[in-house]
């Protein structure tokens, strides 16, 4: 079988994927949520001129004049007469203006004796005035649908009154791990055996996508224990399994999942780390067999399971971002697969980004998975690059 070209791996997934419904929430639980509607303001912010110095609030045509201080307005509680000629209020922040006056003198610029005040310094009528409506009016949009909610978008939607909201649901996605070797952190490790690192990994990663892991526990490298850990995919929106997808004697999951009504998409992807990648459909929700070398997991991650967890969260931006990153050395050719080097970047004093492959690029290497910052792309058969090139990296979530 040819290897499937990553682009068109990651358009078939994309395709066959789709928001999983919609619900309402309180703003309290919001954070991470993405948007299913256009979210407009309940009210006008801010709702009533309002000062937006300590100081005094006057009539600008009288600002050369000595001006006496009639009253005060504070936020909270505004002035409640009107100021005629010659008068002043003093203001402060937040506070509404008074009505008659037009421009706020900030305190430092005046000089007060008793209820005199003179002005020694000003630039222009209608300074420091913050007009009702000048951050939202009520009924405009504020947060566009697809947004995911960070926490400056939560204080946007407090500030115009929005109590509850309409939000794309969670994706629950089941995790299974395959492995006779595998046991899982924090037990004692038998000779021949290693710990499993995939499922926190996948864990955290889902977490951190705003996704639901559910861990399924590890199978044994045989069909019946395999079979008991797929019984157990109920009431989720995507699956993944971690290891047995390659060519070796007990890479049996894509054989089980297909007698378990699998229906195969595509099997290998020209691309290293993670050619064996398996996608499919599973009973109508996605199936991802993922390599189980934690890089090579990662990698399949992060170009296809991250960008339809998005969709699936109707986000409208969509996977890790990619820019450009100019290498700090050389790099040899590209080969006949894209090859996805764990790397580091940093910035220079001009902001440009100096990115550097790790040494080693073993994918089995936890060590440099975790050290790298970003993935540095070689397209298949580029000619070799010279230190001070520009190359396109993916910018991974630090
Ligand atoms: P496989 O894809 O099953 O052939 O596994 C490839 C390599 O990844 C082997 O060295 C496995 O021991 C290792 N591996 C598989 N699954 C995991 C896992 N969940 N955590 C850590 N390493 C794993
Ligand atoms: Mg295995």
């Amino acid at each position: 079988m040819s290897l499937l070209p990553v682009h068109e791996a990651l358009t078939r997934i994309l395709k066959s994927v789709a928001p999983v419904g919609t619900e309402f929430i309180n703003i309290h639980d919001a954070l991470g949520r993405v948007t299913s509607d256009d979210i407009r303001s309940n009210l006008t912010q801010p709702p009533f001129d309002a000062s937006a110095m300590d100081g005094y609030a006057v009539r600008f045509s009288d600002i050369d004049n000595t001006l006496t201080v009639v009253g005060e307005s504070q936020a909270g509680k505004s002035f409640e007469g009107k100021v005629t000629q010659n008068q002043a209020i003093r203001i402060f922040t937040g506070a509404p203006m008074a009505k008659g006056t037009d421009t706020v003198i900030m305190q430092e610029n005046c000089t007060r004796k008793g209820d005199e005040l003179i002005i020694n310094e000003y630039k222009t009528l209608g300074d420091n005035i913050r007009h009702a409506g000048n951050d939202v009016k009520k009924g405009q949009t504020i947060i566009i649908k697809g947004t995911r909610l960070n926490s400056r978008h939560i204080a946007l939607l407090a500030a115009a009154n929005v109590a509850e909201l309409s939000v794309y649901g969670k994706v629950k996605v089941a995790l299974l791990s395959t492995g006779d070797e595998l046991v899982d952190v924090g037990s004692a490790v038998g000779p021949d055996q290693i710990i499993n690192s995939n499922i926190p990994l996948f864990e955290a990663l889902i977490i951190e996508q705003g996704g639901i892991p559910v861990n399924l526990g590890t199978a044994k490298d045989n069909r019946q224990d395999l079979n008991a850990k797929i019984s157990k995919i109920k009431n989720v929106d995507m699956v993944i399994s971690i290891g047995g997808v390659s060519v070796g004697d007990y890479d049996i999951v894509q054989d089980v999942l297909v007698a378990a009504r699998l229906k195969v998409d595509f099997w290998k992807v020209a691309m290293q780390p993670g050619k064996p990648l398996v996608y499919g459909d599973f009973n109508g929700i996605p199936f991802f067999g993922m390599p189980g070398n934690p890089a090579s997991a990662y990698v399949c991650a992060v170009n296809f399971m991250v960008p339809a967890l998005h969709i699936m969260q109707g986000r409208c931006d969509i996977g890790f971002k990619v820019n450009y990153a100019t290498v700090g050395h050389d790099l040899s050719a590209g080969n006949s697969r894209i090859n996805y080097m764990r790397a580091h970047f940093t910035e220079n004093d001009k902001g440009e980004k100096i990115v550097t492959a790790m040494k080693s690029q073993g994918s089995s290497k936890l060590s440099t998975l975790a050290n790298a910052n970003c993935l540095l792309i070689r397209d298949i058969n580029t000619p070799p690059s010279k230190a001070g090139e520009s190359v396109r990296i993916v910018i991974l979530n630090t």
